[in-house]
């Protein structure tokens, strides 16, 4: 995990300017939705969040929690339509990327805000060899001849460890292991020096080995170049040792938000609770995980008053309802529950 955080630091080359602190971006009352034939699917309902130069934010949360979507409106590569972003800011270096002219967001991407996908094999294309297709990011997009663009591939083949870079830059995609794939990934979306990183599921297909070494990786890279990293994953065993920060995401809102090691420690909302309690720990070996029952709900049909209360065991009228607004409820603790103080100071 990075402790260094920079006061200030500049992307003259690029033109944009974090804000004070290396504030990077800033995401403001999100809201997305899809129009589809059964109704409007609400899947962001008012996200805040923000990132800076040298930090690491973990986006946590079940599949259809909303994590994904919220990586790809800031990326700008949500289908529109059927997606619809009705209200909300993201904001990178001050600018409001939503209003942004199309021209000049696709310029961002890549060298400001780039991203790791999920699925390696299908992100990289089968029909050309890996370091033409990382040289194409220095061709397309700062005009460099042939050769340096290859020389440039292979330098970044050798950074996220690639054994004999040299020998491989021609090999297909198809010809390295998923591990070894998802560090091509990794080259791609680091080779344009970006200054926000957003790695979404990057170790998901990976055996527990490799994903240790890939989320070492990006820790190192994430240092090195003081990138603001927002990583998203449904795994909190494996932002434990890499986030500064978590959020939790729950139907298209964040339920809790804190420095990772108080959110470990004390959880100050339910589901955080729940997830905690899902992971397999060794001083209960044989005992059985406690899942979080019932399922996510409609994203057509959220539930009336807090959107978790059909799966929550603390739940009271209250909640069934009043919706509850994410709110401080300890220095730098933020959470969405009407009982927050109770869970948080449960015994
Ligand atoms: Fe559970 Fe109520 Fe808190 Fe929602 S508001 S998480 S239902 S206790």
């Amino acid at each position: 995990m990075t402790t260094t955080k920079p006061t200030s630091s500049t992307r003259t080359e690029t033109g944009y300017r974090p804000g004070p602190d290396g504030l990077l971006l800033e995401v403001d009352d999100l809201h997305v939705e899809f129009h589809t034939e059964e109704g409007v699917a609400h899947a962001i309902n008012g996200v805040n969040f923000d990132l800076r130069a040298g930090e690491t934010l973990a986006i946590l949360g079940e599949s259809g929690s909303g994590k994904s979507v919220t990586a790809q409106a800031i990326m700008g590569i949500l289908d529109m339509p059927p997606a619809r972003i009705p209200k909300g800011e993201i904001r990178y270096c001050g600018q409001n990327l939503l209003t942004m002219p199309e021209d000049q967001r696709r310029r961002t991407r890549g060298p400001e805000i780039s991203m790791i996908f999920q699925d390696a094999l299908s992100s990289l294309n089968p029909v050309f060899p890996v370091g033409w297709q990382i040289a194409e990011m220095f061709r397309k997009h700062r005009g460099t001849n042939k050769s340096d663009a290859q020389a440039n591939a292979i330098r970044l083949m050798e950074r996220v460890q690639i054994p004999g870079a040299k020998d491989r830059v021609k090999a297909y995609p198809h010809q390295f292991s998923g591990g070894m794939r998802q560090r091509i990934m990794i080259a791609m979306a680091i080779a344009l020096d970006p200054a926000v990183l957003i790695a979404d599921e990057p170790t998901t297909a990976l055996d527990v080995t490799v994903q240790a070494q890939i989320m070492n990786l990006l820790a190192e890279l994430q240092e090195e170049r003081q990138m603001g990293l927002i990583l998203i994953t449904h795994d909190l065993g494996v932002v434990a040792d890499v986030a500064d920060r978590i959020a939790v995401m729950y139907a298209g809102r964040i339920m809790e938000r804190a420095d990772v090691y108080e959110l470990y420690a004390k959880p100050a909302h339910p589901y955080t609770l729940g997830l905690l309690e899902s992971i397999p720990r060794l001083d209960q070996k044989g005992q059985e995980l406690a899942a979080i029952g019932g399922l996510p709900p409609n994203l057509l049909r959220l539930p009336q008053g807090c959107e978790f209360h059909p799966r929550c065991r603390f739940a009271q009228d209250v909640c069934r309802a009043d919706r509850p607004e994410l709110r401080e409820v300890a220095p730098g603790r933020l959470s969405a529950c009407h009982f927050a103080q109770e869970v948080l100071h449960r015994g």
